[in-house]
């Protein structure tokens, strides 16, 4: 089991690799959306870590209400209020419990998941962060590692896909062969809380 401890390391971990990883996701952006993704997560998460740093919330359900809450408040993009969603819902999912276990964290997840399905009307196959969070979330209950790897596999499942939702959607059979910048970066967050948990 783990505390919000956790959570902050896993965070600020994101915040890195999204950082290092900026340029490929506002490069897939650019192929099927408005080049902005890596720019979008890298604000985000970067006020994120500053928070936890300052203020370090002692729940694991208030880390992620907290993170949730500054991803919604400076990520202009679609993708912004999406995560923010994803990680408040988690968050208020696990209420006042002080630690957790990898199962608990996978039910969070899921509930966070579904509100991101509701608020943007999507589901897997749509070419969107959906098709990465959906089986990343399930492979969570088995372990971290087949979390990273559904989430991959999810990721790279984009690329034939014809996008439904979101911006990729405008381009109608022209945003075929390329992979989704939503579902690639959440295959990162699968992939290091992976690292994370060492
Ligand atoms: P924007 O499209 O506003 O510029 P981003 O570039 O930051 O926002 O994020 C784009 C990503 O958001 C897409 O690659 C896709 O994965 C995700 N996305 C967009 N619309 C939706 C939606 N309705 N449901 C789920 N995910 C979505
Ligand atoms: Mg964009
Ligand atoms: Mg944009």
């Amino acid at each position: 089991t783990f505390g919000a401890e956790f959570l902050v390391r896993w965070l600020a971990a994101v915040a890195e690799t999204v950082d290092r990883e900026a340029d490929r996701l506002t490069e897939l952006d650019s192929a099927i959306g408005d080049a902005d993704h890596g720019a979008n997560l890298k604000r985000g998460f970067a006020a994120v870590t500053e928070t936890l740093a300052k203020e370090p919330p002692v729940t694991p359900g208030a880390v992620l209400t907290t993170a949730g809450r500054h991803l919604i408040s400076t990520v202009g993009g679609a993708s912004g209020p999406l995560y923010g969603t994803l990680l408040r819902r988690a968050g208020k999912t696990l209420g006042e419990e002080e630690t957790i276990g990898r199962v608990r964290l996978a039910e969070a997840l899921e509930a966070g998941v579904a509100a991101v399905a509701q608020l943007g009307g999507a589901q897997v196959g749509d070419k969107t962060m959906l098709d990465s969070l959906v089986p990343g979330v399930e492979g969570l209950r088995t372990s971290f590692g087949a979390a990273r790897a559904a989430a991959d596999e999810g990721a790279v499942g984009t690329v034939p896909l014809r996008a439904r939702k979101g911006r990729a959607s405008y381009l109608g059979e022209r945003s075929v062969g390329h992979q989704d910048p939503g579902a690639t970066s959440s295959a990162l967050l699968f992939s290091t809380l992976a690292e994370t948990a060492g």
